[in-house]
């Protein structure tokens, strides 16, 4: 077992991290930039370590300077959430060879399944269906002219190394993707450091359907599917478990698919393989591997019980997986939705600010992932998420109301949040009746815009 852990992470996800390692005895060793000297992680954490300014790149991006600190305050692991260094290789590779356990999978994993166009070709390999469009990367116009024979209109332009709904493109029409194109290639190199591309052929009405996966590197398991359909600019806001949608037959056949990537690739800690789902067509295609902790994962861990985190130190830890398939059993249905600091009547704007009085929801079958405490000053930098409201009720009805009593209890006062983009949702029939699809939000979203406003 891991003696001492650093969380190379802040927000939410590493208070998350925090309280895992603290239930397993493990102590722990946060880092933090000058603008979360205040933070909720550095607070909990037995330790903290001040990395450097609030910029990402020279503290939660700096390899060098993570890796010193667990060195220095006699750490044997790291954990690195998601986002950030989370998906990055050569972090991986970095920390073993500083004799430091990676709680993640291998540099090699990492380099294989987190590029999206390598991992397209394992999991073709591997037998899984993936979206008709390119093999392999996209060298120039030319070459992408010939993959539109194989996708037709309209075509999707992604980079290789996107990541959180970022580097994608849809062309309609020859002139567009011509012009697309090089857009798309400048955008990738400036915002990922690689500007490789790939092409997919577009699934209009698709479900976004992914699978949870646990592996030690010989063996593998998956705790079923989530849903992620309700999403704006291609970021989910709402994600749920299980999929009201598929049949038992399909839900077999979809994790048997994600458990076989996952061994043909050797794959070490928790991971997601990540599908569209064609209703109509009664299809499904692999889109990308997410090869860390998501931030939705606690709607798996409530459907299962499983503590997917503390399942993550343990396989760092060396040990074997202990969860046999037989034993993942579901239970019940568990929503969440994403309360950002935006404001929702102005496009979602960012709203950072200092929190005032904050009243958190309760009750039966109600989680709150947070890093909020009265007092708190969001800083401008980071990624806008302040907390997850995770409810799980018997049947989907239920959690639908459940989730709506939460909303209604709970006050985050001094910044805008979602909270009201959630209330809404709750109460539409089309979400109601689980009637949607990937881009079925951002209609929604222009057709309900003063529900948002005020
Ligand atoms: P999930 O699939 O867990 O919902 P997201 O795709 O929403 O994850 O991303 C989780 C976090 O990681 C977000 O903060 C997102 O901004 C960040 N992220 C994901 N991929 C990248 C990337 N390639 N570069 C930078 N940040 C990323
Ligand atoms: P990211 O790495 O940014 O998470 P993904 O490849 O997972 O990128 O795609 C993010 C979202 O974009 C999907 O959940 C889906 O809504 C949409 N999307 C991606 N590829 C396609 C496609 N081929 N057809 C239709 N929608 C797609
Ligand atoms: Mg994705």
């Amino acid at each position: 077992m891991l003696k001492k852990l650093l969380i190379a992470n802040r927000g939410e996800i590493a208070v998350r991290v925090i309280r895992a390692a603290q239930d397993l005895g493990i102590a722990t060793v946060a880092v933090y930039s000058a603008a979360d000297a205040d933070a909720l992680h550095v607070r909990l954490a037995d330790e903290a370590v001040n990395i450097g300014p609030p910029a990402a790149k020279k503290s939660y991006l700096n390899i060098e300077t993570i890796i010193a600190a667990a060195i220095e305050k006699g750490c044997d692991s790291i954990h690195p959430g998601y986002g950030f260094l989370a998906e990055n290789a050569g972090f991986s590779d970095a920390v073993t060879a500083a004799g430091l356990s990676f709680v993640g999978p291998s540099g090699d994993a990492i380099r294989l399944m987190g590029d999206k166009v390598s991992a397209r070709t394992a999991a073709a390999a591997a037998g899984v269906p993936v979206v008709p469009g390119s093999t392999g990367r996209v060298d120039g116009i030319e070459a992408g002219r010939h993959v539109l024979e194989e996708t037709g209109f309209p075509v999707m332009i992604k980079a290789a190394a996107g990541g959180g709904g970022r580097g994608i493109r849809i062309a309609n029409s020859l002139s567009e993707f011509e012009q697309a194109f090089p857009q798309a290639e400048a955008e990738a190199l400036a915002a990922f450091g690689d500007g490789g591309l790939y092409m997919e052929k577009v699934i209009g009405k698709a479900r976004h359907i992914e699978v949870q996966v646990l592996a030690d590197g010989k063996d593998a398991i998956h705790c079923y599917e989530r849903e992620c359909s309700l999403q704006r600019r291609r970021q989910k806001v709402w994600e749920e478990a299980p999929s009201r949608c598929l049949s038992d037959a399909l839900r077999e056949e979809l994790c048997a698919s994600a458990v076989a990537l996952a061994k043909a690739v050797n794959y070490s800690g928790a991971g997601t393989v990540e599908y569209l789902y064609d209703d109509e067509a009664d299809r499904f295609y692999f889109i990308e591997m997410n090869t860390r902790i998501q931030v939705e994962h606690p709607v798996t861990e409530a459907i299962t019980g499983i503590d997917l985190v503390a399942e993550m130190l343990r396989i760092a830890g060396g040990e074997p997986l202990r969860i046999r398939q037989g034993d993942v059993t579901v239970k019940g249905h568990a929503i969440e939705v994403r309360l950002n600091a935006e404001d929702p009547a102005k496009d979602f704007a960012p709203f950072p600010g200092k929190i005032g009085d904050l009243r958190i929801p309760g009750g039966p079958g109600v989680r709150f992932d947070s890093m909020l405490y009265n007092g708190y000053q969001v800083p401008p930098f980071y990624d806008s998420l302040l907390a997850k409201l995770i409810v799980h009720a018997d049947t989907r009805e239920a959690a639908i109301v459940r989730l709506t009593r939460a909303l209604g209890e709970l006050q985050i006062d001094g910044v805008k949040t979602t909270k009201r983009l959630f209330l809404a949702l709750a109460a539409d029939p089309s979400v109601k009746a689980g009637d949607v699809h990937t881009r079925w939000l951002e209609g929604w979203l222009q057709d309900n815009a003063r529900a948002l406003a005020g």
